[in-house]
């Protein structure tokens, strides 16, 4: 079965894949003593994206099902573009997603000592300089995949020298790009992150936790296989991309002598009409083109919690599209499948208009209570009532003047059924001065009311309603995809392909009194709207702001 084949066949829900089998085996061979012990080592420089969300899911799924651990670990080793704001959020969404790291977070930064002695046990078995190349110099020199590097002219120094120029470095002695520490491995190695890789940069930079301790920092591919040695993981998982650096982090700890993780790689999740790299999502919040990191546009965890997705939907989602060994687009409709998967089993049904027209009942006096059913998935769920009066809200796009052939709502004349009530039929047709339809009047049929059984006439459509005098008013944002092509960045410049229709906001929507008391991340579904979310930014106070989470399947009608 082919990516896209498997991709598509989204009922076929695959916890198990290749890594579950790699485990099984070191269980069966006692690798690791019967250890399982995985981790998520997040750079706290952006907020966490969906892509994140799957490596998490990954690793925690995989420590709970062998009953072994799971740490977070910030990879914090970069002080220029690392703020505590970022620490802050990835804790919140971890927690969120439901995946249990134990007692304490832990960071890179507190092993800096140690990596520090690390790097001064290769000083002196020869296998570290101190150079003072520039990092222009060092990318010049360093060759290309046909030809071999040059060597430094700094490679030859004494063990002596260096001990004490990296001493040196670490008090501070020197400025900002002056020296490096570099690994002495082979200039000529085929693979390029061989060829005498930076260990440690001279950066003169407060670190949101470390303060002014240090201002020498390991670079990723030095401190990235420590901290994992560090820790005791048994698999460290990690991108495709990581893969040709396996060679470097082998050298590594064996050159040290220290334990030594078995690292496995897997493609990252690349969704269609997304952008997933933090410096492209960092530049949509800082330019202002979304309204934050957790705008419900955006890709990430806290901006599809405000929308209304659920970590339920999200972990099903991750296992849905399963894990593999070569890039793949995703398609985004399935991400879409699962959260609506998940909400209808859950989410309350409510009657909401969102375009109102209103329409009035001349032969109905007084008011009544309907019955109307809370889930039709859930039979626990119950019903609750609704008021039916003589005016009532329809959408807008429920009535049609000249409708094409098929459509089975109200046209002039002709007859609608309105859910859980009466089936009504349009006798006049009230316009503006610009010729815009403002009012209908109708006569309902009293002998067809819902449930009573009364009456064998039947309508093709049936659609929803809201009282006029019981409805309450909220702002309804929709939203559509982000980008106008399937893979932003591929053809053209990204930035151009933002869809400039992705948010629509209605200020006075009508709705059914229940929601009043809806509070922020209340789920519901608005009957043959889609479901939606109250806002956590927007709805204050008395003021009531409905996102939607992702329309429903596009059945416009009812089956009765
Ligand atoms: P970006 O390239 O978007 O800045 P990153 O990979 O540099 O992201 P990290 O904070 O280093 O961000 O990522 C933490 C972990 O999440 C890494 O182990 C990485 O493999 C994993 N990860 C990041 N992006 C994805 C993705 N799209 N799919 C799956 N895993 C991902
Ligand atoms: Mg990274």
């Amino acid at each position: 079965m082919s990516n896209t084949e498997r991709q598509n066949n989204s009922k076929e829900i695959k916890p198990k894949n290749f890594i579950y089998e790699i485990i099984d085996e070191d269980l069966k061979t006692n690798k690791w003593n019967g250890r399982v012990h995985t981790r998520f080592p997040p750079e706290p420089n952006g907020y966490l994206h969906i892509g994140h969300a799957k490596s998490i899911c990954l690793n925690y799924g995989i420590a709970e099902h062998y009953g072994g651990k799971f740490n977070l670990r910030f990879d914090d080793t970069n002080p220029e573009k690392e703020e505590q704001e970022y620490v802050d959020s990835i804790i919140e969404d971890v927690k969120w997603l439901g995946a249990n790291f134990g007692e304490k977070v832990l960071y890179a930064s507190d092993y800096f000592e140690q990596m520090y002695n690390y790097a001064v046990e290769l000083i002196k078995k020869g296998k570290a300089y101190v150079c003072d190349l520039s990092s222009e110099e060092v990318t010049a020199t360093r060759g290309t995949l046909t030809q071999p590097g040059k060597e430094s002219p700094f490679r030859n120094r004494s063990v002596e020298e260096n001990l004490d120029l990296f001493e040196r470095m670490r008090k501070g002695e020197f400025p900002n790009g002056s020296k490096t520490l570099r690994a002495k491995i082979d200039m000529a190695s085929p693979n390029l992150n061989l060829r005498d890789p930076i260990m440690y940069r001279i950066v003169h930079e407060e670190h949101h936790r470390q303060g002014n301790a240090w201002c020498i920092y390991p670079t990723y591919d030095w401190a990235h296989g420590l901290e994992d040695s560090i820790e005791g993981i048994t698999h460290s998982i990690c991108t495709l991309e990581f893969e040709n650096h396996r060679p470097l982090y082998d050298w590594f700890l064996d050159e040290l002598g220290v334990y030594h993780p078995q690292q496995i790689e897997f493609a990252r999740l690349n969704l269609s009409f997304t952008v997933m790299s933090k410096r492209r999502l960092l530049q949509l919040v800082k330019d202002g083109y979304v309204d934050g990191w957790d705008d419900p546009r955006m890709p990430t965890i806290s901006g599809y919690r405000r929308r209304g997705y659920t970590p339920g939907a999200i972990k099903n989602f991750t296992e849905m599209i399963g894990v593999a060994k070569r890039d793949a687009l995703t398609n985004i409709s399935l991400l879409e499948y699962a959260i609506r998967d998940d909400l209808n089993k859950r989410a309350q049904r409510a009657m909401a208009v969102l375009r109102p027209l209103k329409i009035v009942l001349t032969n109905y006096e007084g008011e009544e209570e309907l019955d109307a059913v809370n889930n039709p998935e859930d039979p626990k769920a119950g019903t609750r009532k609704v008021k039916f009066t003589k005016e009532l809200y329809i959408e807008q796009t429920d009535f049609m003047e000249n409708p094409p052939k098929g459509y089975h709502r109200l046209i002039p004349g002709g007859e609608v059924r309105l859910r859980y009530a009466y089936i009504i039929k349009c006798e006049e047709v009230i316009k503006n001065e610009k010729d815009e339809v403002v009012e209908l009047r109708c006569t309902y049929d009293p002998e067809t009311k819902s449930g009573s059984g009364r009456s064998s006439k039947k309508v093709k459509g049936t659609i929803h309603w809201v009282s006029t005098k019981y409805a309450v008013t909220s702002e309804v944002r929709l939203y559509d995809r982000l980008f106008t092509v399937e893979n932003p960045g591929t053809k053209e410049d990204w930035l151009k392909t933002i869809n400039p229709n992705s948010l629509e906001i209605i200020e006075n929507a009508k709705l059914e009194p229940l929601l009043k008391n809806a509070k922020p991340l209340d789920k519901f579904q608005f009957e043959r709207m889609g479901y939606f979310c109250v806002d956590t930014k927007y709805a204050i106070k008395e003021k009531l702001v409905f996102n939607r989470t992702v329309t429903l399947k596009d059945s416009w009608v009812f089956k009765k």
